[in-house]
């Protein structure tokens, strides 16, 4: 039994349609996520799975829709995207009082599915599902994936391909796109119901109404999220408007991958040509992103336009600076470092330059064990000079604190892709081996921590499959 509640249809009408998911012809449950079931105090059989996230049939209680939202994709305004093939189930209340979406991705066409077929394949579902359940081992706030079931239905892509829907917990999948689709048809009590609920749901400590506060604590949240990526050599390859979680979680796993050597213009996604998206643009682009929320609420900041956009423009501003210390409170516990040093950002940033080329993951991992640091590097002179003044800030026990806060596992992508292969052709056993060790990243797992044999080539990522 799920237990629903349905406080978005409720609260804000107008912003979505209800529409059903397209049963699947025969779908085989493929994963559970139990613990996660657990969680959420769902009460569930395999069976119950399979049928109801498959979009077979409905759990009781039910209430499907597709969200509306708009969003900037590659910079270029797209006014009506919306959930093109996901259902929002409705929400579940966890037992100590949490409130999460469960939506199934890849379920059907609905309204908002322009040319597309509203259809996912096994693959990128399982992808998802990997890396979301990563990034939930790390302690990143992500969406959490809660089952993968295949539908039995061909999906086209550049071949034939098994289907397969993905069941996607989140905070809630308001996205800074659900505020500018409604911004951009200037329906400017839509915008603030929208923003009323958001604080509600996502911001309780926050007084109703006060939306200066409510950008702020977004810019906030935000600001750490990326800061963690960054110190996970997270690329996440489409960080559209319309992809960024106002709650703050990582959202839509499409042509995201983990950097293995380190290079700041890192890209994977084929379709980034100008490197929009690459790992060192993100903090920028994360100020991009959160300028095109601000635009959506300037009408709620001041009665008068001009001294809106000051007051939102003040706070866009301090946006590089907040990142910077967020990413620096990343790197300090990266390094093992305990309490803060004027010279540590200094100490950051040197390694920084003396890591390009070495694997991003490994060489954290492996600080404290020069040994094991130095075939890394395709040259070590710069980290001759910079292990000695790392050893003099760290203080003692740093290895054990190198151990327990970067990961040895990582989900890599030869890995990943080995996996997904399998499953594709029916074998999910090398899936669930790399879904045990990703969910276990501080233990070192061999095979699951070497960067990929330098055959695997160049490595490219591939959007809305
Ligand atoms: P994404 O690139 O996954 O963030 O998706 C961007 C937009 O395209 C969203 O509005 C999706 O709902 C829509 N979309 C992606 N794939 C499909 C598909 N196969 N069928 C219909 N809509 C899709
Ligand atoms: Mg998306």
């Amino acid at each position: 039994m799920i237990q629903f509640d349905h406080s978005y249809t409720r609260d804000l009408p107008g912003t979505y349609l209800r529409v059903p998911p397209d049963p699947a012809p025969a779908p085989r449950l493929l994963v559970l996520n139990r613990p996660l079931a657990a969680d959420l105090g769902l009460d569930l059989t395999e069976a119950d799975a399979e049928a109801w996230f498959s979009g077979t049939s409905l759990p009781p209680g039910a209430d499907p829709i597709a969200q509306a939202y708009a969003g900037h994709q590659f910079g270029g305004f797209s006014p009506q995207l919306g959930d093109g093939r996901a259902h929002l189930l409705g929400e579940v209340i966890t037992p100590d009082g949490r409130r999460f979406d469960i939506q199934l991705k890849g379920s059907g066409r609905t309204p908002f599915s322009r040319g597309g077929d509203g259809k996912a394949a096994v693959g990128p579902m399982l992808r998802e599902y990997l890396i979301s359940e990563f990034m939930a081992a790390m302690g990143v706030p992500t969406t959490r994936s809660l089952a993968v079931v295949a539908t039995g239905q061909k999906v086209w892509r550049e071949t034939k391909l098994p289907g397969a829907v993905l069941a996607r917990v989140a905070a809630s999948h308001i996205r800074v796109g659900t505020f500018q689709f409604f911004a951009a048809r200037g329906e400017g009590d839509k915008v603030k119901a929208l923003a009323d609920h958001a604080i509600a749901r996502h911001y309780p400590d926050l007084a109703a109404g006060d939306y200066l506060a409510f950008l702020d604590a977004v810019i906030a949240r935000q600001a750490r999220l990326i800061a963690e990526w960054m110190g996970l050599g997270f690329i996440h390859g489409v960080m559209n408007t319309d992809n960024m979680a106002i709650s703050g979680e990582t959202i839509d796993y499409g042509p995201c991958a983990f950097m293995e050597a380190y290079a700041p213009g890192t890209v994977f996604s084929s379709i980034d040509h100008q490197g929009r998206y690459a790992y060192a643009n993100q903090p920028l682009i994360l100020g991009w992103n959160l300028a095109r929320l601000a635009e959506t609420l300037v009408p709620l900041l001041d009665p008068v336009q001009e001294r809106a956009i000051e007051i939102a423009n003040d706070r866009l501003a301090g946006i590089a600076t907040r990142y910077r210390a967020d990413w620096l409170a990343v790197m300090r516990r990266k390094l093992g470092l305990l309490g803060e040093h004027e010279t540590d950002a200094q100490l950051a940033d040197d390694l920084l330059s003396a890591m390009e080329g070495a694997d991003w993951t490994l060489t954290f991992r492996r600080l404290a064990d020069e040994a094991a640091l130095r075939p890394l590097f395709p040259d070590f002179a710069k980290m001759d000079a910079w292990l000695p003044r790392w050893r003099a800030r760290v203080a003692d026990g740093a290895a054990a604190r190198i151990a327990a806060t970067n990961p040895a596992v990582i989900p890599r992508n030869h890995k990943v892709e080995e996996a997904l292969a399998a499953a594709t052709e029916g074998n999910m056993a090398p899936c669930h081996a790399l879904l045990a060790a990703i969910q276990s990243p501080f233990v070192e797992a061999e095979p699951f921590m070497l960067p990929a044999p330098t055959g695997f080539g160049q490595y490219v990522t591939y959007c809305g499959t």
